[in-house]
């Protein structure tokens, strides 16, 4: 704590960077951490990898992030100008993609603040905690001593996105200390629930009646669900960023499903021939998906909540889903 704190005394020209399809966790990490270093005297901007969902857009601060696939230019200047990183939940430079190869050219000092297994070796002052329910809730014990309502709603924000509203990693009973000193700091939870959960447009709900109805498939002898949505399908619902945050949990509703995957196709971008298909991993208990995941996705994760990808069809996908399933999973 005392080196970060002596790092940011230093600091001039602050990046904070976080994950590539940032979630609550991610954003409010990242951006508490800019209302803690943020003054007069300094300039500190966040860089997201790519959009964040507009169901984001009131957290305070969101409308200074710049998004370095619509901004690249001016990104990259202030990547190169940096003199501190502090990075926010993740754990190798490769989750950020080519934010993460213009970070490591400029040697300056970097922090990082993360709850992922295995951080590789790319930060000079590492706060790394797999057991933490969610990078903002190490945020929290590093800056609680200047909480004002603003980093408290950041924090709380990440508290209750990455525990699924409180309904998983969430068993420590100090977390519920944290959550009492950051309703007296000011948070307004019932509203940030509102604000992230019931905001969704009509499309957004009828793309997640279609993927339940239509998509979904049962493997019952691996209590496994898996749901695909190509291209074709999310423009069809006018898919925005963030429609489908959430779905690869439902499965897991039904009583004897353990595991979920969800896969979403991407067209295509200018220069890859292939499309992209996007997968998500999720398992209850002592059930990992990880290692599936790394192995087989060029992915990873957590034990419980993980993901990959393929550049190829969702049909090559499928395939490769059903050829594994059998020796990753448990019965
Ligand atoms: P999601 O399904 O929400 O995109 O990802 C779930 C979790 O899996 C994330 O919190 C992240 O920890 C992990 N994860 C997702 N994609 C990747 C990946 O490509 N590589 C690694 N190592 N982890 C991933
Ligand atoms: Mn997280």
């Amino acid at each position: 704590m005392k080196k970060m704190k002596e790092l940011i005394d230093k600091a001039n020209n602050i990046v904070i960077l976080t994950h590539m399809a940032p979630d609550g966790d991610a954003m409010g990490s990242a951006l508490a951490m800019w209302h803690y270093v943020r003054n007069a005297e300094r300039s500190v901007h966040v860089i997201v990898p790519n959009a964040f969902p507009a169901f984001f857009n009131w957290m305070p601060g969101a409308a200074q992030i710049l998004i370095y696939e619509k901004q690249g230019r001016e990104c990259d200047a202030l990547i190169a100008a940096a003199d501190l990183f502090i990075c926010t939940d993740f754990n190798d430079p490769k989750r950020i993609g080519p934010v993460g190869t213009k970070m490591l050219e400029n040697k300056c000092p970097k922090i990082l603040i993360d709850h992922h297994l295995n951080p590789t070796d790319f930060a000079d002052e590492i706060h790394s905690h797999p057991e933490a329910s969610s990078s903002c809730e190490i945020v929290y014990r590093l800056i609680q001593n200047s909480l004002n309502t603003d980093i408290a709603t950041c924090i709380y924000t990440g508290l209750m996105t990455d525990t699924g509203n409180f309904s998983f990693n969430s068993t420590n009973a100090e977390l519920y200390d944290i959550i009492a000193s950051l309703i007296r700091a000011g948070v307004k939870k019932d509203e940030i629930y509102n604000a992230v959960f019931n905001q969704y447009s009509t499309d957004r709900v009828r793309l997640t009646g279609y993927a339940l109805y239509r998509k979904m498939r049962i493997y019952p002898e691996y209590h496994l669900s898996l749901i695909t949505l190509s291209a074709d399908e999310l423009d069809r619902y006018h898919y925005q960023v963030g429609d489908t945050e959430g779905l690869v949990n439902m499965p897991l509703q039904i009583a004897d499903v353990y595991y979920s995957v969800y896969m979403r196709e991407e067209r295509p971008k200018p220069g890859t021939p292939k499309p992209r298909i996007r997968i998500s991993f999720r398992s209850q208990g002592d059930r990992p998906v990880n290692i599936w995941a790394s192995e087989v996705f060029h992915g990873g994760g957590h034990m419980n909540a993980s993901g990959g990808e393929i550049f190829g069809t969702i049909e090559q996908a499928v395939k490769l889903f059903e050829q594994t399933y059998t020796k990753y999973l448990k019965k």
